[in-house]
């Protein structure tokens, strides 16, 4: 390897930490290839490839655009976001990518009415770093091209999205409202349409007291004179097993806890009482989250409710249906004769009861459609009974069933009572959805999750590249040789039709004899020459697919249960013939069709669906993309955990965007800038009468560096040739 121009004895650099992700320090010898580095409490010996050259030069409060760092790299950008941190300046671009860190802890100052007006039409960078600039610069984009836009909010759990999200959606309700004639306005019913959604979609979990269980893409749509005519929210994938599992520490849908501290007369009339009564609720022993007051959270609810248009009438129905579930769960079951089922106890009685009755159902029906399992022969119906454990299993997957339909129910008609503007040319589009997730174990959750991932990330990759090459051709430079490699591997991997995993998932799922040992070794045997997938040693079901954020290993024992998507026949019949009206319409009448002719459908397609019209959405509005980043595990301020950031940071493509940009020009600098860096380094130029361009390319054939290029204003060098003009003219 050649020994590096742009380090030297002496140079101030960043070596690689395992603690802190970097440290900095001053090279004090060079030894071949190691380098001995002193920092300010130890002398590490590093190989020279794993330094980085630190700028001396750059601003104390850091930059506001990691574009404008000298040199681009990862220790830079970490140091930049940390020193940013420290005052509060949680806001940072790298280009026109949004970088927020989230604060934890309430900066009102930065989303007052002040701020919101400050940003009125100012152009994008002109202020200082912030959400309401990337709205902003949509709209402005929206009214005048009359081109739609869509905003990308991304990042871990925890990191701030959807609090990112509801800032945007303030700020264009602002710059797009009007009073309306009558009732509630468009605006109005769009921002209120997030605290419904939020209290049947979030639920307190390790990573996040307020997190949301599915993600979601808002359009809202603008009429000719830019103001806000209709609105549209559609969701994916909606956490199902939380209703009747939680973990330790972790809380079920806010609604449940809500309704149990509703006012006394709603008590009574569901017959509720304390959380801890619930099997639901009481699987873990966390029942309040500082800081909020379900009761009042309840009352508020109930206002949103009335705001987007939910009539008291079907509020009533809709807490009734939660009531139900609570109860459903409290249904325990006991052996019967031989191998069947019977409701335990006089409790277990009691809230079967109460089930029936808020469900508007037959308490005997439902026992039956709990207990037993309907065989349709030949000729005959025969009934089977179910164990306790079946019957149980049945149990919770109504409750499923029924929650999911209750969500659904609600942005569909959170959407009808919005309304569309059929006439509406531009929208804005607004995604809030789920991060990159590695955990310990990895479920068809996560399987999905990093799949959605994946196809933004692959988005996001075309954007930033073809935003560089616009800034080339504007510059009229040579950038032809300049290659990205793209993760579209991965995707054909997981979506390929034939062949691809989800393909092979459905497969096995119609195959009666198919287990998830069966689907692995079929993956196993597909792909044992794909570079994107590898059997780890000693799995026996196990997959790993090679993301672009890192290695995820899947546990594949539920993914063939959970591609399933069905309502139990026994269940539909039971609600579909159900006295309450709201009820009897979550389960529609099956078509004939649908009965006879798909057994089974499948989640994983549906959602390949469902996430392909919405890139088709995506790709035909200009994107703007917000990266969220949670700076601590233990959710408070100031705490900033640099490997931790790191990964995020990898996870969410901005160090891909800036290994795209080194992979072409990383600096750009105009003639100007340049001679009034490096204009030391040719004196005899800077005392003639040249004319800036001319003064720069001398300059740069002086010190003899390759590739680099001159466009018409501005000086593009390639990775390093900064550093190491700074470190020839450290040597002046
Ligand atoms: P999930 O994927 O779990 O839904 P998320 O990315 O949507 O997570 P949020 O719910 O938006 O995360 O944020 C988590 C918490 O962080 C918020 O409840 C709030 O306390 C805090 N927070 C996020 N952004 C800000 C901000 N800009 N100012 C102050 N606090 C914030
Ligand atoms: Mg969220």
């Amino acid at each position: 390897m050649e020994t590096r121009k742009d380090i030297a004895v002496g140079s101030h650099i960043w070596a690689a930490d395992p603690e802190l992700a970097f440290i900095d320090g001053i090279v004090v010898n060079i030894k071949g290839e190691e380098a001995e580095i002193q920092t300010s409490e130890k002398t590490v010996v590093a190989n020279l490839s794993k330094i980085y050259p630190k700028d001396v030069e750059n601003p104390a409060g850091g930059v506001d655009d990691m574009t404008k760092l000298s040199y681009l790299h990862e220790p830079a950008v970490l140091h930049n976001l940390a020193t940013r941190y420290e005052i509060n300046e949680i806001y940072t671009y790298t280009g026109n990518i949004l970088i927020a860190v989230n604060p934890f802890q309430g900066l009102p100052h930065l989303y007052d009415t002040y701020m919101m007006e400050k940003y009125k039409g100012v152009p994008f960078g002109e202020l200082g770093p912030h959400v309401f600039a990337v709205a902003d610069v949509a709209y402005r984009a929206m009214v005048n091209e009359g081109k739609s836009n869509s905003i990308l909010v991304s990042g871990e759990s925890g990191s701030g999205k959807t609090e990112t999200t509801k800032m945007l959606m303030r700020y264009l309700a602002c710059l797009g409202g009007y009073a309306a004639a009558e009732g509630n306005s468009v605006e109005q019913q769009v921002l209120e349409s997030n605290p419904v959604l939020e209290a049947f979609g979030n639920a307190k979990t390790v990573k996040n007291n307020n997190s949301s269980r599915f993600g979601k893409f808002v359009e809202i749509q603008f009429d000719k004179q830019g103001r806000i005519s209709g609105a549209a929210i559609r969701t994916y994938l909606l956490e199902r097993s939380r209703v009747c599992q939680i973990s330790e520490t972790e809380r079920n849908y806010h609604c449940f806890y809500l309704l149990c501290a509703a006012p006394p007369e709603e008590i009574e009339k569901y017959k509720l009482g304390n959380p801890k009564s619930f099997h639901y609720l009481n699987q873990s022993n966390c029942y309040e989250l500082v800081g909020v007051n379900d009761a009042n959270e309840y009352l508020a609810t109930r206002r949103a409710m009335d705001i987007v248009g939910i009539s008291k009438t079907e509020q009533d129905a809709i807490f009734r249906v939660v009531a139900a579930i609570l109860h459903l769960g409290n249904i325990d079951f006991a052996k019967g004769e031989e191998d069947s089922s019977v409701v335990k106890d006089d409790e277990s009685k009691f809230h079967l009861n109460m089930t029936a009755e808020l469900l508007m159902c037959d308490p005997q029906a439902l026992e039956d459609a709990l207990c037993k399992r309907v065989m349709i022969a030949a000729e005959e119906i025969i009934k089977r009974s179910l164990d306790p454990l079946g019957a149980t299993v049945r149990r919770d997957g109504l409750a499923k069933t029924l929650y999911s339909r209750l969500f659904d129910w609600l942005v569909d008609k959170i959407n009808v009572s919005i309304g569309q503007d059929p006439h509406s040319k531009s929208l804005i589009g607004v995604l809030d959805i789920y991060g990159f997730e590695s955990f310990k174990t990895n479920s068809f959750e996560q399987f999905c999750i990093n799949f959605t991932n994946e196809k933004l990330q692959q988005h996001f990759n075309q954007h930033v590249f073809k935003m560089e090459q616009n800034e080339y051709i504007e510059e009229e430079i040579d950038w032809s040789y300049i290659e990205f490699v793209d993760n579209q591997d991965i995707l054909d991997l997981i979506e390929k039709k034939p062949g691809g995993i989800i393909a092979l998932l459905d497969e096995a799922c119609m195959f009666p004899k198919s287990t998830h040992e069966t689907f692995s070794q079929k993956l196993y045997q597909t792909f044992k020459d794909h570079k994107r997938f590898i059997k780890p040693k000693l799995a026996r079901s196990d997959f790993t697919i090679v993301h672009y954020a890192g290695e995820v290993q899947y546990q594949s024992d539920q993914f063939l249960d959970k591609n399933k998507d069905y309502v139990v026949a026994e269940h539909q019949h039971l609600l579909s013939a159900s006295n309450c009206s709201f009820v009897a319409g979550l389960f529609p009448p099956l078509s004939e069709e649908t009965t006879k002719s798909s057994k089974f459908s499948s989640i994983g397609s549906r959602f390949k669906l469902q996430l392909q019209q919405l890139m088709d959405t995506l790709n035909s509005t200009e994107p703007h993309y917000i990266r969220c980043v949670k700076p601590n595990t233990v959710l408070k301020p100031a705490i900033f955990e640099n490997i931790n950031i790191m990964q995020q940071l990898r996870s969410g493509g901005v160090l891909e965007a800036i290994r795209i940009k080194c992979a072409g020009f990383p600096t750009h600098r105009t003639c100007i800038e340049f001679l009034g860096r490096f204009g030391i380094l040719a004196p005899e130029v800077m005392r003639g009468d040249y004319e800036e361009k001319v003064a720069c390319k001398w300059i740069l054939e002086k010190m003899d560096l390759r590739g680099y290029q001159i466009g018409k204003e501005k000086i593009f060098l390639r990775a390093g040739q900064m550093a190491d003009l700074d470190a020839r003219r450290a040597r002046v």
